[in-house]
């Protein structure tokens, strides 16, 4: 069953302690399009500039995303740069250009408002609902998020989580929503926003589950260099929707296994700058990837 993924489509300039890449095809869509089109159809909806390579989009025809819902306008594309300290987890931005992105609202071609699973992949929490209110009945509605959202737009964002199914964020998004340090306390707040599922992000220490019955706890794959962790949290999450969408049986009998699919994916989005490395990877790598989590994690 496809994917239709909506977010931010970008080009990305990144600093780690070592090198340096300019304009690297970049956005929370792309990066979440991609992991999910391992496993099956996706639809991509987002807006670019006239300045944006076309070999980004043949990268995505490649990968057989359908891009009806990528928009094309005059101007520039979103421009986002952000640099690494020598941990590597913690990373500050340098730079946010709009753009195009300024002036984006989402349309849906007719064949995509019926796409089954949705994936809101990080972007404004209204255009997030925009897109919601243009589908018809979907069968699961996934919401990323990130902290700038919860600064400035706090009152969107709380009224799409009332019309999610799953909502995702990282530990110190976490705890600034909620206001609680204990991540147990801090789940039960999340659920009464409306979420059935929510998972927490925890960058190289993995993710954490909490379904109707019960936690889950996802290791991400050990690696031994990280080259770039950009859009880890997203291809996580595209590889975790991307997976639900085409693995038969209900949600909550194929969630857990979903979780070590979006690890893995992250890893191999990690060992390369953007999304170079994971464009090389195939279906067979993952399902080694995630043949060794499942042997490290057996007791
Ligand atoms: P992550 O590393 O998972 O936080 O995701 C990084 C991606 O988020 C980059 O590709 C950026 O282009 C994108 N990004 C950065 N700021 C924003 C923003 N304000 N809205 C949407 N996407 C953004």
């Amino acid at each position: 069953m496809s994917v239709l993924v909506v977010g931010s489509t970008a080009l990305d300039s990144i600093k780690t302690p070592t090198a340096s890449r300019p304009r690297l095809l970049g956005g929370s869509a792309s990066y979440a399009a991609i992991a999910a089109s391992f496993f099956g159809p996706v639809r991509l909806v987002g807006v670019v500039g006239a300045d944006f390579p076309r070999r980004y989009i043949q990268l995505y025809r490649r990968r057989k995303i359908d891009v009806e819902g990528l928009q094309i306008k005059s101007g520039k594309t979103f421009h986002w740069s952000g640099e690494y300290e020598a941990n590597m987890d913690n990373r500050r931005t340098l730079l946010t250009e709009l753009g195009v992105f300024e002036n984006f609202t989402p349309h849906l071609a007719a064949a995509h408002k019926t796409s089954p699973f949705v994936l809101l992949a990080n972007i404004a929490p209204s255009l997030q609902a925009h897109v919601l209110d243009q589908m018809s009945k979907p069968k699961f509605v996934v919401a990323d998020t990130m902290d700038l959202w919860l600064n400035i737009a706090l009152n969107d964002l709380l009224a799409l989580l009332k019309r999610v199914d799953g909502f995702v964020l990282n530990e110190s998004e976490a705890h600034q929503l909620t206001e609680c340090t204990n991540m147990l306390h801090a789940l039960r707040a999340l659920h009464k926003l409306g979420p059935k599922y929510v998972i927490i992000k925890k960058g190289h220490n993995g993710a954490l589950l909490s379904a109707p019955d019960g936690l889950f706890l996802s290791p991400a794959y050990p690696l031994r260099r990280v080259v770039d962790p950009t859009g880890a949290g997203d291809s996580f999450v595209g590889g975790l929707m991307g997976y639900l969408a085409n693995a038969r049986g209900p949600i909550e009998a194929k969630i857990r296994r979903a979780m070590i699919y979006g690890s893995v994916v992250a890893s191999f989005c990690c060992e390369g700058f953007g999304l170079t490395r994971t464009s090389k990877i195939k279906r067979a790598d993952i399902e080694k990837r995630v043949n060794e989590l499942e042997r490290l994690t057996r007791f």
